[in-house]
């Protein structure tokens, strides 16, 4: 595919300079201070991923009151600046080598922490097929992918489907975001594993991965985990 192609050609054309700021990179993607100024995701819910203040916590507000349809999440960094840029370079811009760079970082991030590894296999949350077809990937796929052969995991990209293009979910509130979702997704039940972890590249407020886990749960699934490159941190 065509895509894959231009994946395979910028990742042999590593640029000399730090995508970011413009220095010397050294075989890398960001100099050195740039890539050490990532926002690590260190303290976050494990239920949700989202970032916790307190560093001995291990549930978020939300979690403990009302428990979400996953069973764990992780994300290796906060959705801020600069990740917040690399992400929407991936996606805007078809910089597809940033995908193996942040799975990569992902997977850093992931056995140094103490998240321990208990799914054999990822999907990636779908992209409807006409945004797919727009944008030429998807960039959860491609991050899933790498993903799943760093650590040795399945991927199985065909057993969700978006059943309808869903309106932009930016601006909605957390009610209308599930609205917006309600049967926006098709499942294969006869691919569906017994433990996974959905990709995504960014979760905002949760509403697409809660609706993803939940339907996954209701088919049979018995452990699923979300895991992203970023995550957002609670509004307020
Ligand atoms: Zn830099
Ligand atoms: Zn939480």
């Amino acid at each position: 595919m065509v895509y894959n192609w231009i994946n395979s050609i910028q990742s042999r054309l590593t640029p000399a300079f730090c995508l970011l700021c413009g220095h010397a990179a050294e075989q890398d993607l960001l100099c050195h201070t740039c890539r050490e100024s990532l926002p690590l995701a260190e303290s976050r819910c494990q239920r949700c991923a989202v970032y916790l203040p307190a560093p001995n916590a291990s549930l978020c507000g939300h979690c403990i009151s009302k428990p979400p349809p996953q069973d764990a999440a992780y994300a290796a960094f906060r959705y801020r600046p600069p990740v917040r840029s690399l992400l929407q370079d991936l996606k805007y811009n078809h910089r597809l080598h940033l995908a193996n760079w942040l799975a990569d970082r992902f997977c850093e991030t992931l056995s140094a922490s103490r998240h321990p590894i208990q799914v054999d296999c990822l999907i990636p949350v779908p992209l409807h097929p006409g945004r797919q077809r727009l944008r030429g990937f998807n960039q959860a796929t491609e991050l899933a992918r790498r993903i799943s052969r760093n650590l040795k995991l399945t991927m199985e990209a065909g057993c969700l489907q978006r059943r309808r293009a869903t309106p932009k979910q930016t601006g909605l509130d957390m009610h209308a975001r599930k609205q917006n979702l309600r049967g926006a997704f098709d499942l294969d039940k006869s691919r569906l594993p017994e433990r996974c972890a959905l990709v995504d590249d960014v979760v905002t407020t949760g509403a697409t991965s809660r609706e993803l886990a939940t339907l996954l749960k209701n088919n049979g699934v018995k452990h699923v985990e979300i895991w992203s490159i970023a995550r957002a941190d609670a509004p307020g």
